[in-house]
């Protein structure tokens, strides 16, 4: 936590700022390690203040000993207890997040606090957070293992005539009972459902030949993980294997290119490259991967329009698909984490295709 803060100190120098309002949950655990709600943090140069209220003040107390815990009572006290601190430290200038913060929030901050000059700083965090580091990639790991035995269990549960909500349902309560909740909603696609991407589960069961889609994640002490697998109950036809076959080639083949130095949508292109040339380009619409961390979605993307250099540290997840509406759909994920000479997969359900 003290290299974040340190990390942080130097970039409100660099932005000219006095101090921080840290407000959104992921950001304020990422630099105090409080794990619940309503709570903010301020720091400055010489203070790091956690407000939350009595619900909430023993935890963080015990959970953050390198902040100063103010227990307020209500939302009034926190915007007197913000001005009292800002007169006090002579702030003029308070970086806050622009991207989370709601209309009518600035507005009543505008009034509040006339005295102080806000100014966003949602992408200091946002490339702050690129880079994990152990402990986040211990945690990463964690998540990661919980999905996958998660998905064995899920797995072990399809045959015919089971529905997709009894499949993501079973998940939940795997993940759950296991002390983790989920990164996301969970997706169950299975048949004609599957060319749908982001497709929600319902009560359709469950037949032979059909393409099951599972993408899922458990999220354990804050930390995301993401897998996608696609498998078939029964015997695919030849049209679903070859598919099965192009994505998986476009997959292992952005893989190879994975190392320190590349160009996030270079990965990209490769994957599409591919697609594109066996004849699926138009049905492959959504970016190669994501970044994920304390968030499931976080920059950078290996997405056609992200420049970004990969740097080791950075967890991102590459996920080709090909998608023919109404009739199937085939997408597999992996997450990655870039290493001094490449990267190291944190996935390992086999990725051949997996027959039920
Ligand atoms: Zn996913
Ligand atoms: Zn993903």
């Amino acid at each position: 936590m003290t290299h974040r803060l340190s990390a942080l100190m130097e970039q409100l120098q660099e932005q000219h700022l006095d101090a921080a309002l840290v407000q959104r949950e992921e950001n304020v655990r990422y630099l105090s390690g409080y794990t619940a709600g309503e709570a903010c943090l301020l720091i400055g140069p010489d203070m790091r203040v956690l407000i939350t209220d009595s619900r909430y003040t023993e935890m963080a107390e015990q959970q953050c000993p390198l902040f100063d815990v103010i227990t307020v009572t209500g939302a009034i006290t926190l915007w007197s207890e913000v001005e009292r601190l800002a007169a006090q430290h002579d702030w003029r200038t308070l970086g806050i997040e622009t991207t989370y913060c709601t209309v009518d929030w600035y507005e009543k901050a505008v009034q509040a606090w006339p005295f102080l000059q806000m100014r966003g700083m949602d992408t200091v965090y946002e490339k702050m957070r690129m880079i994990k580091d152990a402990e986040e990639l211990a945690a990463i790991r964690r998540a990661q293992d919980l999905t996958e035995q998660a998905f064995y269990h899920a797995q072990s549960c399809v045959r015919q005539g089971i529905s997709e909500l009894d499949i993501s349902s079973e998940i939940s309560y795997y993940v759950q009972k296991r002390g983790g909740t989920l990164a996301f909603d969970t997706i169950v696609a299975s048949g004609p459902h599957s060319s749908m991407p982001h497709a929600q589960p319902s009560m359709r069961k469950i037949q032979p030949g059909d393409f099951i889609t599972i993408d899922m994640g458990a999220r354990v002490d804050g930390y995301c993980a993401d897998m996608t697998r696609t498998f078939v109950l029964g015997k695919p036809t030849k049209e679903m294997e070859k598919i099965y076959a192009i994505v998986l080639q476009s997959q292992l083949h952005a893989l190879d290119s994975i190392r320190p130095g590349m160009v996030c949508n270079e990965v990209d292109r490769i994957a599409r490259d591919y697609i594109a040339q066996n004849g699926y380009g138009d049905c492959f619409g959504h970016s190669l991967g994501h970044s994920f961390g304390l968030f499931i979605h976080e920059e950078p993307r290996f997405g056609p329009s992200c420049t970004q250099v990969l740097q080791p540290g950075m967890c991102l997840s590459v996920e080709p698909g090909i998608y023919l509406p109404g009739r199937f759909g085939v997408r597999i994920e992996d997450t990655v984490c870039i290493t001094a000479d490449g990267y190291e997969n944190l996935t390992h359900v086999p990725k051949e295709i997996i027959l039920l």
